[in-house]
């Protein structure tokens, strides 16, 4: 056991105390299997959500109505789950109700995947009812029993059967695959958010391309928002060799390949703030297709979205990417923005004693241009001297 479960193991002895069971399962227990970086721990447990909240003086009620409390210990946050099964579904998606339930196989049995469905206990032991580990060790991934019936319940476990692929870079079971092949329109049911975040996920695994190529060899894409007539660029996005950054990049490098504008984006539900990050990495890669694209202009204007936009441009292009220098160069800039010129509004307003207007922002920029191709220093006084001689253009200075 690693040191992240030692620490959590006293969550579960003090459950054990208490007369009831508890283990460590789902992601955490599979990335630890993996010998991956282990991400939150979630613990498994036959006490009810108000039991959780007796026992421990730290909780939060994250998600009662699931039988989901945060417990809070030293520090680190836990989420403690009642064994539950999942009620009828309805319309293909997760139910709102659920069972509380007794038994340890219960919980394990609503799980997604055979690699999920794996727990441990307070000793380092592995419970696997469902081979989950031999699927580990086989780079598979297969649902917990029949794929058609698991799909049907829940449409959404496609998407991440997928973006699992991307994380680890397992292949999916022939049964799994063939129920994707046939449930996938089941997808067209499921909350665009809930998709977009397996999909982000997706987009930002090491093995994307896999993960992309899947999609088109499934067809699933084609009941993903806005992706139906977009084979032939998801083909094209799988063939690159990307190695994703963050959010932003995994998403800008997709919407410039599948030629995404700001509707398709909103269509997505991503947030206002992504949807603009995306936007300005867009409209860089317009006109930025070769290293000599980036002018002094383009630096200034793109400045803290070099690395992203760099990097989509030579995996799209097939170059190498020049981050490094051409951050080396955009810090060389005399400004690298607008508030760093030496004069504002208020010094100009006052240099020329006329009302503020639209002269004014026009000045700004051409003084902001100027100081940008070192026609002039940047020190006020030089500044009001050129913004003079500037005003009066006839006047040869
Ligand atoms: P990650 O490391 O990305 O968090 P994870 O496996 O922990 O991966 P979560 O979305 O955090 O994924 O879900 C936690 C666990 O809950 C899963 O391992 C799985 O056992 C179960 N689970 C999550 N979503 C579903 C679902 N739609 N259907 C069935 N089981 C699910
Ligand atoms: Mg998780």
């Amino acid at each position: 056991m690693n040191e992240q479960f030692r620490q959590a193991l006293s969550v579960i002895e003090t459950l054990k105390r208490h007369g009831h069971e508890a283990y460590f399962v789902g992601g955490a227990v599979r990335d630890y299997l993996l010998q991956r970086p282990i991400g939150d721990i979630d613990i498994a447990t036959s006490a009810h959500p108000q039991e959780v909240m007796a026992i421990f003086p730290r909780t939060v009620p994250v998600g009662i109505a699931h039988g989901t409390v945060m417990v809070i210990e030293r520090g680190i946050s836990y989420e403690v789950t009642t064994f539950r099964k999942e009620g009828r579904y309805e319309d293909y998606r997760r139910p709102k109700d659920v069972t509380f339930v007794r038994s340890l196989n219960e919980d394990l049995q609503r799980r997604d995947f055979t690699m999920n469905a794996i727990a441990m206990n307070e000793y380092g032991e592995i419970i696997d009812p469902f081979g989950g580990v031999e699927a580990l060790k086989q780079r598979i991934i297969e649902t917990v029993g029949d794929p058609a019936e698991r799909f049907n319940e829940d449409a959404l476990r496609m998407m991440r059967a997928l973006r699992f692929v991307s994380q680890l870079g397992f292949s999916l079971s022939t049964e799994t695959k063939q129920a994707i092949i046939r449930y996938g329109h089941l997808l067209q049911h499921i909350a665009v958010e809930r998709i977009a975040v397996e999909f982000e996920k997706l987009l930002l695994g090491p093995f994307v391309s896999k993960a992309i190529a899947l999609l088109v060899e499934t067809n699933l894409f084609a009941y993903l928002p806005e992706l139906a007539t977009k084979k032939e660029e998801l083909i094209k996005l799988s063939s690159y060799s990307l190695v994703p950054v963050d959010r932003i990049e995994a998403w800008a490098r997709f919407a410039f390949v599948v030629h995404f504008h700001r509707e398709q984006l909103k269509n997505w539900k991503l947030s206002n703030h992504l949807i603009r990050d995306i936007l300005i990495c867009l409209k860089a890669l317009e006109h930025i297709r070769s290293l000599t694209d980036w002018t002094i202009d383009a630096l200034y204007e793109y400045g803290p979205y070099i690395p992203h936009i760099e990097r989509i441009r030579a995996a799209v292009y097939d170059d190498k990417p020049s981050v490094h220098s051409l951050l080396k160069q955009w810090e060389m800039l005399p400004i690298r923005n607008r508030k760093e010129l030496a004069i504002n509004g208020h010094d100009l307003l006052i240099l020329f004693g006329k009302k503020g207007g639209p002269w004014l922002s026009e000045m700004i920029e051409n003084i902001e241009r100027a100081v940008l191709h070192r026609q002039v220093e940047n020190e006020k006084e030089k500044l009001k001297e050129w913004a003079m001689c500037n005003q009066k253009r006839e006047n040869n200075c």
